[in-house]
Formats: structure tokens, C-alpha cells, sequence
């Protein structure tokens, strides 16, 4: 969308001028002139008392409301995020989700893939997918939110798919956005669940809100796509069926009209120490940890198990250790096939991070906390006794 003036119905009277907020209207040569802050904020059309104002759609943009038929929609569509090349594993997981909603709505599950190598499309059809299309063009090599969402959107109104999800991950949360604002539709970030209503096959969004203290529905029932997205590790992958069939089509991604383009990506390195989300085993630490010297100790345990440490937002604000380790709400998701909670509550927030954990061991010494109730094994005690004891029998058993 784009603000544009007429300058023959302009008369310079400079009412754009003293409403736009953003000062985007300057008088150039006796006519208003958009520069660059413009935010479409639409308030100079309004204003505007010779009409010389209008707003034009973009390439891409969702039909007027007249044209638009939400039940031309159809299908689940995920978008199959990659990272040099290789599938990113939400994707996998997205596929999990899909087929499951789009069996449920009688639909097909269909992968869009931007930059990968072809092989890589024949995996997320084993993976679940019936279609996959798949742009492989060099500017998609590089995540760039500019193309990925040009293309995204003019896919969708394409083919026009019911429901399209994502994964809440980096590339997701910058681009994804984009794509919703471009079509006018909905999109619920960060879903920990998602199903379908049955009387109507809206797709229901189910989020925690208000800071986790309640769990949300959100519908989006008169527009589509209904747009979600997913953090990563919340869902479980579908089946593998390496015999699977589908449809692989190519997409033709010209005249895509890119301002931007992406140089050199330049990984942090401190984030990258802490791969949390690929970890097998987690090793948390709470308030209860008592300071770095708590963290020590937890770091020995992980070395010694091949785990990675993990932690609550209190210790994290505490300083003892870095926010990239933090779980929860405000963190990371995680699903280990084992995560040791030392010295935390159970608080709402941790546990949405977490709770998908294979095998949960608590170690508190409050019987009351409420971490004890999502835990497989719980030890009630101090974990200045617990920890040195299960450090030493572990190495043990390895010796
Ligand atoms: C919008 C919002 C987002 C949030 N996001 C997150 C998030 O992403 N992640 C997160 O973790 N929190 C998050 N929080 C904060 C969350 O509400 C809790 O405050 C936090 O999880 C508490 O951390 P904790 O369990 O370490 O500390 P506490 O609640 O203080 O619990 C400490 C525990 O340690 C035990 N303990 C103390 N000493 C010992 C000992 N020597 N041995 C054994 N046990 C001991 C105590 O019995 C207690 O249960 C968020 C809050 C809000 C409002």
C-alpha cells in the first residue's frame, strides 16, 4: 500500500501537512509532496478537502472487500524455513501440525520452500507435505525480508490457502508480520497449540496472554489467511515415510522489484554457544541457585551428563548468567528428552518453555512448589546436598 497525491487536484492548502503525524507532507512548488516517513497512516486522505489524497494497493496486496471471498481459500499451507541450505526443524515440526489440521479439514498440506537445494523439497513431502513449492533463486540463499515476503504474498494470492503457518524463530517473527500487514489478515504469534473448529473449520490460535496467567483463543474468522506462527520445539514432528508421494512445483520468482539485498550475515558468537533448543539434556537453574557459584556447579553436572545449562528469567535478571540460557515465556522453548529444574518455582512463564520435556527431574526443596506438578521424578531438598551427589555417583558409573 501506497499514499499517492494528484497534484492537479492539489491546491497546496497544507491540511495533509498539519495532520500527518509522522511529518511526511511537505509543499514543494506550491503542491504537497510525500516524502519518505510516511507511515500510510491514511490520516492526509481523510483530511485532504479536495480529494487529491488516495491510498493505492501494492503488488501483492489483498483485493478490495468486494472481490474478497473467504471461501475461496482452501488448504494448509507451512512455510519450510532453511539456514544454509538445510532445513531448519520447525519445519518439520510445522509439518507434524499441518497434516494433522489439514486431515482434519479434509485439505492438503502444502510446503512452500524459499533457497534450498531440491532434495531438500522431497524431504518435507516425506515429511507430511502432498506439495511443496519450492523458489530456488540465489536471493533466497540469504534470509532477506524483503523478497521472502514479496514472494510469500504473492503465493498466497495465487493459490489462496486457508491457513498458512510459520515458526516463531528469527526469520518468522521479521517477515511473517510483513506478509499479514501486506494481505490484511490476521496473525497470532507464538501459538502453543493450534486446532480447528469443528462447526465452522476455523482454525482455533491458542496462546498464552496477559503474561501467561491465562491461555487465549484467537479466530480469525472473516478474513484470510489465518496466519500463525510457532516457536520452535513446541510441536512434535510428523511421521516419516520416506515412499511418500507428492507434487514438487517449481516457482517462478521475476520481477519481484527488491530495494534490498543482503551483504554478509555475521553470526553471534556468544548466542551460538548456547544451542538450547537442539540440546537432549537441560540442566536448569532458578533463584533457588543462589549465584554463579550455583552455576558452577550445574555446569559440571552438564559436562558431566553432555547436557547444556539452562535457566529461569530470575537468575537470568539476577546476572548470573546470560539471557541467550534463559526458558520460558520470554525465552526459549525447549523439549529435551530430559530437563533438570534446579531450584525453580514452577512459575507459569518457565514452565511454557519447558513443559514439553520428554523427562522432567525437580529438585526443590519447598514440597509445595509447583513445578513439582508437571515433573516425572521430584527430590525434595537442598540442592547444595543433591547436586554434589548425583555429580559424584554419575561419575561414578562413568568411571
Ligand atoms: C511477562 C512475563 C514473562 C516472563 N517470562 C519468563 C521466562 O521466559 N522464563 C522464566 O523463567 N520466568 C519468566 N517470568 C518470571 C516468572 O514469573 C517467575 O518470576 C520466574 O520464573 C521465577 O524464577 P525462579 O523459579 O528461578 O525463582 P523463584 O520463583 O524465586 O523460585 C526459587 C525456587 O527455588 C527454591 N529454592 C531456594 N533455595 C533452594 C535450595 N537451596 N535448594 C533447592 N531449592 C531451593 C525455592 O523453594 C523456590 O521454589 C516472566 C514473567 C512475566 C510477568
Amino acid at each position: 500500500m501506497s499514499v499517492i497525491i494528484n497534484r492537479d487536484k492539489c491546491n497546496g492548502c497544507e491540511t495533509c501537512v498539519s495532520v500527518c503525524p509522522f511529518t511526511a507532507i511537505e509543499i514543494k512548488d506550491g503542491k504537497a509532496f510525500i516524502n519518505e516517513y510516511c507511515q500510510i497512516c491514511m490520516a492526509c486522505i481523510t483530511a485532504c478537502p479536495e480529494g487529491a489524497i488516495k491510498e493505492i494497493p501494492e503488488e501483492g496486496t489483498q483485493q478490495s472487500a468486494i472481490s474478497y471471498q473467504p471461501s475461496a481459500y482452501k488448504g494448509v499451507w507451512i512455510f519450510a524455513e532453511q539456514r544454509e541450505k538445510d532445513l531448519a526443524s520447525v519445519s518439520l515440526e510445522l509439518l507434524g501440525v499441518g497434516r494433522r489440521l489439514a486431515d482434519e479439514l479434509r485439505a492438503e498440506l502444502s510446503a512452500v520452500l524459499f533457497g534450498a537445494a531440491e532434495n531438500n523439497a522431497h524431504e518435507l513431502i516425506k515429511w507430511g507435505a502432498d506439495k511443496v513449492y519450492h523458489a530456488k533463486d540465489t536471493i533466497f540463499e540469504k534470509f532477506n525480508d524483503e523478497p521472502y515476503s514479496k514472494l510469500l504474498v504473492r503465493l498466497i494470492n495465487d493459490y489462496k490457502p486457508a491457513i498458512v503457518l510459520a515458526g516463531a524463530t528469527l526469520i518468522g517473527r521479521s517477515f511473517i508480520p510483513r506478509v499479514a500487514a501486506r494481505l490484511r489478515t490476521g496473525l497470532t504469534a507464538d501459538c502453543t497449540s493450534l486446532e480447528i473448529e469443528k462447526e465452522t473449520g476455523n482454525l482455533l490460535q491458542i496462546r498464552p496472554a496477559f503474561g501467561g496467567n491465562i491461555m487465549a483463543t484467537i479466530l480469525c474468522p472473516n478474513y484470510r489467511p489465518q496466519i500463525a506462527t510457532v516457536r520452535p520445539r513446541v510441536m512434535k514432528k510428523g511421521e516419516y515415510n520416506p515412499d511418500r508421494k507428492g507434487e514438487l512445483i517449481a516457482v517462478n520468482a521475476e520481477n519481484l522489484a527488491c530495494r534490498t539485498k543482503v551483504i554478509e550475515t555475521v553470526k553471534e558468537t556468544s548466542e551460538c554457544k548456547v544451542n538450547l533448543q537442539e540440546a537432549d539434556i537441560i540442566i536448569a537453574g532458578g533463584r533457588g541457585i543462589g549465584g554463579t557459584k550455583g552455576f558452577e556447579l550445574l555446569t559440571e553436572l552438564a559436562e558431566s551428563l553432555g547436557g547444556t545449562v539452562g535457566a529461569s528469567r530470575a537468575a537470568v535478571d539476577e546476572g548470573w548468567i546470560p539471557y541467550s540460557h534463559q526458558v520460558g515465556q520470554t525465552g526459549k522453548t525447549v523439549c529435551p528428552k530430559i530437563y533438570i529444574a534446579c531450584g525453580i518455582s514452577g512459575a507459569v512463564q518457565h514452565l511454557v518453555g519447558m513443559q514439553s520435556s520428554d523427562i522432567i527431574i525437580a529438585i526443590n526443596k519447598n514440597p509445595e512448589a509447583p513445578i513439582f506438578n508437571v515433573a516425572t521424578y521430584g527430590i525434595v531438598g537442598d540442592i547444595f546436598e543433591v547436586l554434589p551427589l548425583l555429580i559424584k555417583k554419575i561419575k561414578e558409573l562413568k568411571a
